[in-house]
């Protein structure tokens, strides 16, 4: 019999204990305020960091690209899928980046598969923060070079052990048992919201002769004076060897890249898996990115509102006596612990308004759950102190 009763138990077991996941289906454009199931909801779990991605500029740009050159690219990009758009966004990202080229992807996730799994070869070593996204571990794990991980302090949630902190990345770093290292990080941090120490790695990167590879994605948009993320708005663009981002979050489009040396670009394009074998992406989401880039460059305004909008509720949440971890950024977690807790206020927020997802695990490590509130640029204060109301009540009933 092949009736999948392996599976059956195992889903039955993640809905026994408070990790079953299911997707909401929302039935209106992203904005601040959404559909779901006939009723509006005022949105704080989305990347939509700038409001870009209902831009009616970026949504004209992509029909346009749409009415000249379709809608599907049909082949992949070395067979006959590269289209015009494609490398006009990929000059702009090399020119706003400041780095000879750069690359795209159908995604952020395949993005980070086809560096770290073409770049990295075998006898070399990868070194990732303990909490580096999946699609970083991923691709480590699928990588012909070994990984190790470090973290950025000296405990990790969850962890009782030390596994920090920039210790133990130095004596990888002066391991004699590999040929190269490459410190993979995230710029700032997507479940936790707070920044890698990136003056710390180009110093330990330059220190052994290391590569540095920064993963801007949720920083892409949201800080430096051009957009570029954490590394501008610290002085330290160029001192990083590849920078990978991604155009699905606050550019609002959809689609990954690289920027870096031409060599590199020239390699991935002639090695790398996750670009040679998939369909390029549709020309409309490279015109809108292309749009979406030059939207950003000048976005000073939105990203000064995103900072004000990030320390006013943060602020209020730890008045209200919440745990907020170490966040400083747009990325707010509400550190609740509890799987069925977390739900329960996901879920009476849901009620009262408020989309606001429960992250569990395994996204995050075990016993460290949380409401995960991502502030955009164009949430209102009203909006915001709602949010915190909605808090209060269900905190103190
Ligand atoms: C979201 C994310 C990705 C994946 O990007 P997509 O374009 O959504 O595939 C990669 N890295 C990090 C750090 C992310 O947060």
């Amino acid at each position: 019999m092949t009736d999948f009763d392996f599976i059956k138990k195992e889903l039955a077991e993640l809905e026994q204990t408070d990790l079953f996941r299911a997707p909401v289906c929302i039935d209106s454009a992203c904005d601040t305020v959404i559909r779901i199931a006939n009723a509006e909801k005022t949105l704080f779990c989305s990347n939509n960091y700038l409001n870009l991605a209902g831009n009616p500029r970026i949504i004209a740009a992509a029909k346009e690209a749409m009415d000249k050159f379709g809608y599907g690219s049909a082949a992949s990009r070395l067979i006959s899928g590269t289209i015009k758009p494609h490398i006009e966004l990929e000059n702009a990202l090399a020119e706003m980046f400041n780095k000879e080229a750069a690359i795209v992807f159908p995604s952020g996730y395949m993005t980070n598969l086809a560096v770290l799994q073409t770049i990295p070869q075998k006898g070399d070593l990868i070194l990732l923060d303990k909490l580096d996204h999946a699609s970083i571990i991923d691709a480590a794990k699928g990588s012909d070079a070994e990984f190790r991980t470090y973290h950025r302090t000296q405990f990790a949630f969850g962890e009782t052990s030390p596994v920090g902190g920039f210790g133990r990345l130095e004596k990888f770093l002066s391991s004699e048992d590999f040929n190269r290292k490459f410190i993979v990080t995230e710029s700032v941090f997507s479940m936790d919201g707070d920044f890698a120490d990136l003056k710390k790695l180009v110093e330990l990167k330059k220190k052994y002769n290391a590569y540095l590879i920064i993963d801007e994605a949720h920083a892409f948009g949201c800080m430096g004076k051009t957009g570029t993320g954490l590394a501008e708005e610290l002085g330290l663009l160029n001192e990083i060897d590849i920078v990978i981002a991604t155009l699905s979050k606050s550019a609002g489009c959809s689609g990954g890249f690289a920027a870096g040396a031409q060599c590199v670009i020239d390699y991935l394009v002639n090695k790398a898996r996750p670009f040679i074998y998939t369909t390029a992406p549709s020309v409309a989401n490279s015109a809108a990115g292309l749009c979406a880039v030059e939207i950003i460059k000048n976005a000073q305004d939105k990203r000064k509102r995103l900072k004000e909008n990030s320390d006013y509720l943060r602020e209020k949440l730890k008045n209200l006596g919440l745990d907020t971890g170490a966040s400083t950024s747009h990325i707010i977690p509400i550190i609740i612990g509890d799987n069925k807790k977390t739900l329960e206020i996901s879920k009476k927020l849901f009620e009262k308004g408020f989309f606001v997802v429960a992250i569990r695990p395994p996204t995050v490590a075990p016993g460290t759950s949380r409401l995960r509130i991502s502030v955009q640029s164009d949430h209102t204060k009203e909006q915001i102190d709602g949010l915190i109301d909605a808090l209060r009540q269900i905190l103190n009933g």
